[in-house]
């Protein structure tokens, strides 16, 4: 007897404990969203949202790696590593540029809510944004043309101009063969003018553009890919510090921010993937063939013409057609994240 009544006690207890958890859970899971939970600063007069309770929002572990410089986030799926004061943060170690600096206050590492807004959500949880864009109709620019062969190393015969378009044709077959429409904002060497080629994409009603150019630096080391996304508004571009009057300039291509982050992150993942690094990562600018669309776009720099090795990689098809492939796939698993509803 005795023992049945302690039993039933400590059942009532367990179960007390479990509703209470229950009902614990139930409040956390209920101020997840950041806006209502996150601990918020103000640094020069922008808000700040906290990386711990930002993380917990994500379902992420939260902690700072040893030495206390980099704070990391982490689930089954996702590491996030941010530095302090950088503008850099790394998704599965990929480079994601940031519009402001992190800041750390009392042991907390801060990110600019702009950034968790324009970045971190978009590429974690689109489907957290309304109005999920189709992708079906995509229209491939590759960049220059005619009288304008872009970057070239004569030492290797090879013109920007020609692999854009060499790279936007077996992209096209590919795509095509997988259901996918495909419009060419050019599709012979033929010189366009930068404004021709949103608008091509505007008239056709695309779902996506997706911009192709190759890098040439004046430093023969310099290597890798990089994929911009539209600066959003407010924000500086990657390669300038701070934020002038003029990125107080709200373009057509802001309408679209989170889905413009979703492409440019998976088309340099896909890349880097295929292909190797470095992975010099996902960048802003206000690139003049972003600005005016109206709908997501990615320019993704295919590797640099200046550096030898890559070059001479460039001279075979096989690595066009792996180029033509990653880009593919890069599509492909961004069309799979606007589909999926959790
Ligand atoms: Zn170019």
């Amino acid at each position: 007897m005795r023992s049945g009544v302690l039993l039933v006690k400590v059942g009532r207890l367990v179960s007390r404990y479990i509703f209470q958890s229950l009902a614990l859970l139930a409040a956390l899971s209920f101020f997840v969203p950041v806006s209502l939970s996150a601990r918020q600063i103000q640094v020069d007069g922008k808000p700040y949202v906290d990386l711990a309770t930002v993380g917990k929002g994500f379902g992420m572990q939260p902690y700072w790696l040893k030495g206390y410089k980099t704070y990391r986030l982490r689930s089954q799926w996702t590491t996030i590593d941010v530095g302090k004061n950088g503008r850099t943060l790394y998704i599965n170690r990929l480079p994601v540029a940031l519009g402001f600096p992190t800041v750390e206050s009392k042991g907390q590492l801060f990110i600019a809510t702009a950034d968790y807004k324009h970045a971190l959500q978009p590429i974690l949880t689109p489907q957290a944004f309304k109005d999920r864009p189709g992708c079906r109709r995509i229209v491939i620019d590759a960049g220059h043309g005619g009288k304008d062969s872009g970057a070239r190393n004569d030492a290797y015969g090879l013109l920007e101009k020609d692999l854009t378009l060499d790279v936007a044709r077996r992209l096209k077959v590919l795509l095509k063969r997988s259901g996918f429409e495909v419009v060419m904002t050019r599709d012979s060497d033929v010189y366009l003018p930068l404004a021709q080629r949103p608008k091509m994409a505007n008239r056709a009603k695309a779902d996506l553009f997706v911009s192709l150019h190759f890098n040439a630096a004046g430093s023969a080391s310099a290597s890798g890919f990089e994929s911009y996304a539209l600066t959003p508004q407010y924000q500086a571009s990657s390669k300038y510090p701070r934020p002038t009057a003029k990125d107080a300039v709200r373009c057509k291509g802001n309408d679209y921010d989170p889905w413009n982050a979703l492409i440019t992150y998976h088309v340099e993942r896909a890349l880097v993937q295929g292909l190797g690094g470095p992975d010099r990562g996902m960048k802003r600018a206000r690139w003049s063939v972003l600005k005016n669309l109206e709908c997501p776009g990615v320019l993704t720099e295919l590797g640099f013409v200046s550096h030898a090795e890559t070059a001479k990689g460039l001279r075979s098809s096989a690595v066009r057609q792996k180029l033509a492939q990653s880009l593919y796939e890069g599509i492909v698993a961004y069309r799979k994240r606007l589909q999926r509803t959790q």
